[in-house]
């Protein structure tokens, strides 16, 4: 590693979407960036295979008013969409008691604002990188769909719809003729739509091709990667409240990584990283499915980035790949496959567009949301560390905030001056 004798101007610790954006946007502040990642490549843990969606349009929080009353209602039903299994656990029982503060119409409000005007910001940064940079990633822009097959699911979300254009998205109601012309898949389907929403401004693209693709960016514009390397404490030791160096297992052994500033991008294992020194998140993982089918010459596949609110799944059109992810369960750092949950996604996506590819040949995976009860990320300084920075816990959304939060933290940590953020 050839880093000079007073180390870099920044280490990112983790290399997932977040990670990744973060270290472009500081390298194109001029910085020199060292990233650390325990896998062997970027964007292998949670940024692998998720919905692929960017969606401004579904930026309200799991935490809003009704969530109460549902989450009581799918406590005792294990196909539920959001799965919540009890544990002796402080974290989880902290996080959802402050989930259920953060359900108060004031506070899902606040939140709502805020991460429309961060995943806008965002989705704006991300075209802007990919035509700098010339990237490619399976993107699609042709909108994201919000479809409904239940009079109720569709009247609760007419509230919402007018919410997020209140708040600058332009989430429009359409009819069921409005759907078919807008994603012909749906055609065979169509009298089982009630009804849909529509976000023009939204799109979809595979996310680890996007990170693995800026991460090569960054390599070319001098950013350092050390790769398979854990990064396992904080020499925070000798100068009272700052952190000179990072101590970190590589293939070779231990070895100290300095730098000036170091920005956190751990995903869901953030928490337990910090919290020896002083740095309490909320972030607790909330574990999600994706089915990946291949399309193999089918023409029924949806090619539109399609949501269905009622089974809380999204699906994206990867190229030569159908995307369809979702569900969430509150139940630990396990990455067990509960294959009874994926088979009920590949079964939603089979009845609803048959001939969109090769079923038998689907792929399974699962990942760990790093989740806060607001969904919005810690994004900031910490109070205890001045030189110590977090951009993490983007729960549902890191994909579609990934660009805009790696933004902001770069400025703040150029600028030396940013929001304590925990
Ligand atoms: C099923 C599913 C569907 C989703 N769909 C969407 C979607 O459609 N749109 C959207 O916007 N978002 C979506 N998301 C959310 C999005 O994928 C996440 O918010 C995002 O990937 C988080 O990125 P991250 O960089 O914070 O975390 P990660 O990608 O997990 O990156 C963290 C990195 O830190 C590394 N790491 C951890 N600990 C250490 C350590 N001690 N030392 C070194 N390295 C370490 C890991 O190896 C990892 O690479 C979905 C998520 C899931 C699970």
């Amino acid at each position: 590693m050839a880093s000079s004798p007073n180390g870099f101007d920044v280490a990112v610790l983790g290399a997932g979407v977040v990670g990744i954006n973060t270290a472009y946007w500081l390298a194109r502040a001029g910085k020199s960036v060292c990233v650390i990642d325990r896998q062997p490549a970027a964007g292998l843990e949670t940024s692998f295979a998720n919905g692929g969606q960017i969606s401004v349009s579904h930026a309200e929080p799991w935490a809003n008013p009704s969530a109460p009353l549902k989450v009581l209602k799918w406590l005792f039903d294990a196909d539920a969409p959001l799965l919540f299994r009890p544990r002796f656990d402080i974290h989880q029982w902290l996080w959802i008691a402050r989930f259920l503060v953060d359900c108060l119409p004031h506070r899902a409000d606040r939140h709502t604002t805020e991460i429309v005007k961060l995943a806008t910001e965002s989705r704006t940064l991300l075209r802007e990188i990919r035509a700098r940079e010339n990237l490619s990633y399976d993107q699609r822009t042709a909108g994201i769909l919000h479809f409904y097959r239940d009079e109720r699911e569709f009247a609760a979300a007419l509230p919402v719809a007018e919410l997020m254009r209140k708040y600058g998205c332009n989430r429009v109601v359409i009819d069921r003729d409005k759907v078919v012309e807008i994603e012909p898949a749906f055609e065979d389907n169509r009298d089982s739509i009630v009804g849909a929403t529509y976000t023009a401004d939204d799109e979809s693209g595979d996310a680890l091709k996007y990170t693995q693709a800026l991460a090569q960016v960054c390599e070319r514009m001098g950013v350092e990667f050390l790769y398979s390397s854990q990064a396992v404490a904080l020499d925070a030791g000798c100068k009272g409240n700052s952190v000179h160096s990072v101590e970190v297992r590589t293939p070779a052994g231990y070895q100290p990584i300095r730098a000036r500033d170091i920005v956190v991008s751990l995903g869901s294992y953030s928490p337990a990283f910090l919290r020896p020194y002083g740095v309490s998140l909320l972030i607790y993982p909330a574990k999600g499915y994706s089915v990946t089918i291949p399309i193999e010459g089918s023409n029924g596949a949806p090619v539109t980035s399609l949501t269905d609110d009622q089974y809380k799944l999204v699906y994206s059109n990867l190229g030569d790949r159908l995307r369809v992810a979702g569900t969430a369960e509150l139940s630990g750092y396990s990455l067990d496959l509960n294959l009874r949950r994926c088979r009920a996604i590949l079964d939603n996506a089979r009845k609803l567009f048959p001939r969109a590819g090769n079923f038998s040949k689907a792929q399974f995976w699962a990942g760990l949301r790093p989740t806060t009860p607001s969904n919005l990320p810690y994004l900031g300084r910490t109070r205890s560390l001045r030189n110590l920075w977090l951009n993490t816990g983007h729960g549902t959304l890191g994909w579609t905030m990934g660009a805009g939060s790696g933004k902001r933290i770069a400025d703040m940590v150029v600028a030396g001056d940013g929001a304590i953020a925990a």
